[in-house]
């Protein structure tokens, strides 16, 4: 038996200006053939597809395709899509024959004149494919599921955490997922429904002691334990995507059981609408959050830059907190991040020690951010390269490129060349500085920083600055999403009608 793995993976913000390009998929790491074997497995939803077939008590031939995975940022380029298509229906075409393809996708792909990336990469695979070789693929929880991606594969396995923390067992539930299907005893029946919400991810902490996200996932959780289910899961969305079909979804599929499918997704799709307003996020003003967290006698203070989150998929150089934080003295290192190429380039050429003068901010987002005149020691240059484990994977490879620190008193600038994640203690420690010592952290993260930072910090503050994935995104200007949809707009009356695929064989 040979299995196909294979991995697209990239989380599109349609706000960020910056289009992501082949060159950005290549930065972070395209693998080929027996490469995505043989690199992969003990990585993210590969590594859980891998460990699992591994363990298969026939064990099946395990079939590389394409790993093509590119951080968060703006909408692919069209030529981006053809190529990213053909690559992966290159692929396929090599490994052919092949009995089942698992495939990692992140669900909120948006690519000029191609809105549903995953959804016609998944209708052109089962073309090749034909309707008798299964197709079971992952997805994000923040991923906009559509009509077309239930269509055409055989299942959906979302993750079930945010912070998402269960990336790699989301892998190893997919790869459960087709062997049952490979088994044979029933076809798999899917029921499917958007929900017209998109939630804000401040409060969409599913690994907190309680409230809306984690009662949902451990309902989720309990559904995939009844024998009769093959995968439950709810998309929450990626918010800052202006496309036509945005909306949240509650997806079921069992073992040849519509009624089942149907009941138990318009639960969970009725319980997610009912419960939506739990989702609204407290918010400080950037002066009120800088503030507070000055007065903080002691321990660390996490201020959420949600606007500039790189995680979801901004630019990354927002510098309005860091404005307001140069207006106080502090006791204490504060550690605040910047995508900036052109100003490593200059401090590595002036050396560690020397000031380094002129406007930081406002280049990559030049629709919300600021330029800011600073002048700034260099105190360290470095490669951002590290491992990371915790929200989105497990022993994930980072490579943020040529890096340095520019040092205004207690003020640390953390500036990277490329986007990655600006929340991440690894980034911190790369640059020789330890985020736990630290008397505030700008997290760019709207959510997942709580694996990491939750127990530790005295406090924490989602702060409401200007930025391409603002965490009141419903008072930004949309014009292609679906109206109505909350919260932009408030609908009196909803009630789940999920539509059923799949099962008649
Ligand atoms: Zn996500």
């Amino acid at each position: 038996m040979r299995i196909a793995i294979g991995q697209l993976w990239q989380e599109t913000n349609t706000f960020n200006p910056l289009a992501t390009t082949r060159a950005d998929f290549e930065a972070f790491g395209i693998l080929r053939g027996t490469d995505v074997v043989a690199h992969m497995a003990e990585t993210n939803e590969l590594g859980g597809f891998i460990q699992s077939l591994r363990r298969w008590p026939e064990k099946p031939e395990i079939v590389g395709l394409v790993r093509l995975p590119a951080w968060p940022s703006g909408r692919a380029t069209a030529e981006t899509f053809e190529w990213l298509k053909a690559e992966l229906i290159g692929a396929l075409r090599t490994a052919w024959p092949v009995d089942g393809v698992l495939l990692a996708l992140h669900g909120a792909l948006a690519a000029m004149d191609h809105p549903d990336v995953e959804g016609e990469v998944l209708e052109a695979l089962r073309q090749l494919l034909g309707t008798s070789v299964p197709i079971v693929a992952t997805l994000d929880l923040h991923a906009n599921v559509t009509r077309r991606m239930v269509e055409h594969a055989d299942a959906l396995v979302l993750y079930h955490t945010a912070p998402h923390v269960d990336v790699f067992e989301t892998g190893q539930r997919g790869a459960a997922v087709l062997k049952r299907l490979l088994a044979g005893q029933s076809r798999p029946v899917t029921a499917f429904c958007k929900v017209p919400c998109v939630l804000p991810a401040e409060r969409a902490n599913t690994e907190a002691a309680a409230g809306v996200s984690a009662d949902l996932k451990r309902k989720l959780q309990a559904l995939e334990k009844q024998p009769d289910v093959l995968a439950a899961g709810i998309a929450t969305v990626q918010p800052w995507l202006d496309i036509p079909d945005l909306a949240s979804a509650a997806i079921v599929t069992t073992a040849g059981q519509p009624e089942l499918a149907q009941r138990l997704c318009s639960e969970l799709a009725d319980e997610l609408w009912q419960r939506r307003r739990e989702y609204l996020p407290e918010l400080v003003s950037v002066e009120e959050g800088v503030r507070r967290a000055h007065e903080q006698a002691g321990g660390l203070v996490v201020l959420s830059d949600a606007a500039d989150a790189t995680t979801s998929g901004a630019p990354g150089d927002s510098v309005w907190l860091l404005r307001e934080m140069l207006k106080y003295r502090w006791p204490r290192p504060v550690l605040v991040t910047v995508v900036a190429p052109e100003i490593v380039a200059q401090a590595q050429k002036l050396g560690i020690g020397a000031n380094w003068s002129g406007s930081i901010g406002g280049i990559r987002d030049w629709r919300f951010g600021i330029r800011l005149p600073i002048t700034a020691q260099v105190e360290r240059v470095f490669d951002a390269r590290f491992v990371m484990s915790g929200h989105l994977g497990r022993n994930l490879a980072i490579d943020m490129g040529p890096s340095a620190v520019l040092r205004l008193g207690q003020v640390r600038v953390i500036v990277t060349s490329r986007s990655g994640p600006h929340f991440a203690p690894e980034l911190f420690r790369a640059a020789g500085l330890d985020p736990y010592a630290a008397v505030v952290v700008v997290a760019k993260s709207p959510c997942g920083f709580r694996a990491v930072y939750e127990r530790q910090a005295a406090a924490i503050y989602s702060v409401r600055a200007p930025g391409c994935a603002p965490p009141n995104f419903w008072e930004y200007e949309y014009t292609e999403i679906p109206r109505p949809l909350w919260p932009w707009d408030e609908i009196d009356q909803w009630q789940a009608r999920p539509e059923i695929f799949g099962g008649t064989q």
